[in-house]
């Protein structure tokens, strides 16, 4: 991925696919990862309102945290490029001497990286650090790390939106989730007859929940909907691949139907392949899979291929 695309967005009623494999059958997957070529999945949503908050109050630059790998910082980057807009990426750990592929992406669209040790890093949620960091790299708007705010929530209401347009007598609903940005915003517009189940990227974030519920609050959101989170399908935990997981992702006959990467989706997957065959989801009401995108990370996984679009 190389210079500046052409933004295509299309309509979110475009991109969905059935599956008729892999324990799947009948899966309606809601593909967000075709979803505007330069920065697909549900990192755009996100952005897209944070961005024009932004742009209103007269901010030039955008500056936000993330891993070596992170999707985050690789859609801020293209965004960035995209609406003229300078962009700063503070990467925890970053050894400059091997930048990721990702970083290679965010740094051909412009985005000044600039490593944080892994103390400075825990610091990041901090007022007087960013405010420290803001005098250096500033002045502009200083983004939480994965989008992480009321507005970045909002955004993800249209994938919701579009859901309940797809499902109106009602869904089971399985999105993989790491901050629980995107769930929140998703639960916004959908109903009784809706059911959503979120599947943890991590291992051990018990404040996950929390997070959600302060997102709603904020966004004065009461869902209707009822909703879980899953925290057993973190696979040995954040982007960690255990046997089972290595196992989907190299299954050839699913993964000529979806593309998909061991962070995120793989995992949602994998829960959706276990509460099928369970009975935990019954087969017999529609099931949705929210396809978040995230397949730029596949390149640091050397037994995948490569993802579509990417070298
Ligand atoms: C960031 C990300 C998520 C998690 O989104 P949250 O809003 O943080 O829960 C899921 N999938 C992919 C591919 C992502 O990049």
């Amino acid at each position: 991925m190389s210079g500046i695309q052409a933004v295509s967005d299309c309509s979110l009623d475009d991109l969905w696919q059935t599956l008729s494999c892999a324990g799947l059958n009948g899966v309606q997957v809601l593909r967000l990862d075709r979803h505007n070529a330069l920065a697909p999945g549900n990192k755009a949503f996100k952005l897209a309102p944070i961005i024009a908050a932004a742009k209103a109050a007269g901010h030039r630059r955008l500056l936000s945290f993330g891993g070596p790998w992170s999707n985050h910082l690789h859609a801020l980057a293209a965004t960035g490029a995209v609406e003229g807009l300078d962009t700063v990426g503070f990467v925890r750990g970053l050894e400059s001497a091997s930048p990721t592929p990702a970083l290679r992406d965010a740094s051909g669209w412009g985005m000044q990286l600039v490593g944080l040790d892994r103390t400075c890093y825990r610091r990041r949620a901090e007022p007087s650090f960013q405010r420290q960091l803001l005098s250096r790299y500033g002045p502009g708007l200083l983004i939480p790390e994965g989008g992480d705010c009321p507005e970045g929530a909002g955004g993800c209401r249209q994938i919701g939106e579009a859901i309940a347009r797809a499902t109106p007598q009602g869904a089971t609903i399985v999105i993989p989730v790491g901050t629980g940005t995107t769930l929140a915003g998703v639960l916004a517009p959908l109903g009784h007859c809706h059911r959503v189940i979120g599947v943890s990227a991590l291992k051990g974030a018990l404040d996950t929940p929390q997070r959600i519920h302060r997102n709603l609050a904020a966004l004065a959101i009461e869902p209707r909907v009822h909703w879980d989170l899953l925290q057993d399908f973190h696979c040995g935990g954040f982007a960690r691949v255990n046997a089972e997981l290595r196992q989907l992702l190299l299954d050839r006959e699913l993964a000529g139907a979806l593309p998909l990467e061991p962070v995120y989706t793989g995992k949602a997957v994998l829960a959706l392949q276990t509460l099928l065959r369970n009975g935990v989801i019954a087969g017999d009401r529609p099931v949705v899979l929210v396809h978040t995108g995230g397949l730029q990370g596949r390149r640091g996984y050397p037994w995948l291929e490569p993802g579509p679009g990417y070298q």
